[in-house]
């Protein structure tokens, strides 16, 4: 059940898509015309509050408040690194917490967003897994990351890059991604670019096939992480469900717009899978795919059962993926001091404590 699922509960304008908002107006006595007006104070001038919508009648506001509610998140925390980057932490409506990652001209603003509050996929090297699933978020409260980092840091006007990166799996919370994307790229509201969002997704194939057919395309990140079954299957899980074949043969099969590409993603783990062979062994499973390599070094991490490849190690595999005419870029860990870095956001206070429950599964008395 979701939080605000409870009886007397208004809906939530936040994730409403501007078609329904104008349906949804009537019974306030809001003329429909006006919707685009309050849609574009949500999501293009990011106001948190009815008062804000200053050229709307007193009256009208009044009336939205008593048929709606706008969920926001409060930012409980922020961080900022030596790089510029910075690490919010918000509080959801039902004290749970979620983070979300401003990272600067890289090179475009990105914003890296959650789409669930922990994960269930239990990827052997990724902090957020030992949260486990708590549960999806909202599309309200997935476009709310990007409205309120577009408010607190001053980017209304400027272009920003989204990457759906940060806590969860996107396409195991299909429905309220879809709809957050479809929010975020309205002309008329926020206006970002699908070509400016990434999705990126451990590989669920059926709704790899969904996502081909939706209207509103983003950017395919696949993280691959291994070259064999048995190694993939270590690293990443659901690789059991949706074996290597399968999940390169939806590839293979999805839309691509001309020039572009599906980025799959690499985690380099030391002694895991950095060797020559399985650079050769990706570059030859992605032969005749448009595709991008982005090789991420690892960031480690206390209970991450896994090692870092040297500096040497990280260029001996990039070199291998290139000399097979692999289009390769290794990403730089942007954060990484201030726990932003990819596989690092895990929220560790809140009633069901994850970090208690990381405590106890590292054997510490203290979390
Ligand atoms: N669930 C989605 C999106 C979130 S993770 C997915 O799996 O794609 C974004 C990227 O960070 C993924 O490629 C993920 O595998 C990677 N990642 C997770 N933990 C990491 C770690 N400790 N070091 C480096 N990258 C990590």
């Amino acid at each position: 059940m979701r939080w605000d699922d409870v009886a007397g509960a208004t809906r939530d304008l936040a994730e409403l898509e501007l078609s329904e908002l104008e349906g949804a107006l009537t019974p306030s006595g809001i003329e429909p015309y006006r919707a685009k007006q309050i849609y574009r104070w949500i999501h293009r001038r990011a106001v948190l509050d009815w008062a804000q919508m200053t050229d709307l009648a007193k009256r009208h506001r009044t009336a939205l408040a008593e048929a709606f509610h706008l969920s926001t998140p409060n930012i409980a925390a922020r961080d900022r690194s030596s790089d510029g980057t910075e690490k919010f932490l918000f509080e959801l409506a039902d004290g749970r917490r979620i983070e979300a990652v401003y990272i600067p001209k890289s090179p475009a603003d990105t914003f890296c967003v959650s789409t669930q509050v922990g994960c269930a996929m239990q990827c052997s090297f990724c902090l957020t897994a030992k949260m486990g699933l708590e549960r999806n978020l909202t599309a309200g409260e997935i476009v709310g990351q990007v409205r309120l980092l577009r408010s607190e840091l001053g980017l209304l006007e400027q272009p920003i890059n989204i990457v759906l990166m940060g806590m969860g799996e996107p396409l195991h919370n299909y429905d309220a991604t879809m709809r957050a994307l479809r929010i975020l790229t309205c002309p008329d509201g926020a206006a970002v670019s699908p070509r400016r969002v990434t999705l990126s997704t451990v590989g669920i194939v059926p709704a790899l096939a969904r996502l081909a057919d939706e209207p509103v395309m983003p950017n395919l990140a696949i993280s691959l992480h291994g070259t064999t079954d048995e190694q993939r299957t270590s690293l990443v899980p659901v690789n059991r469900r949706y074996p290597l074949a399968e999940l390169l043969a939806a590839c293979r099969a999805f839309p691509l717009k001309r020039r572009n590409r599906i980025t799959f993603e690499y985690v380099l783990i030391r002694g895991v899978n950095d060797s020559v062979a399985d650079a050769r062994r990706l570059a030859g499973l992605l032969t005749g795919l448009r595709a991008k390599v982005n090789v991420i070094p690892l960031n480690a991490a206390p209970g991450i059962p896994h090692e870092r490849p040297t500096a040497a190690q990280i260029d001996r595999f990039g070199k291998a993926l290139a000399d097979c005419h692999v289009t390769v870029s290794i990403r730089k860990s942007r954060g990484r001091d201030i726990r932003a870095a990819c596989g690092q956001l895990l929220v560790e206070t809140g009633q069901q404590s994850p970090g208690q429950r990381l405590a106890g599964m590292l054997g510490a008395t203290d979390g």
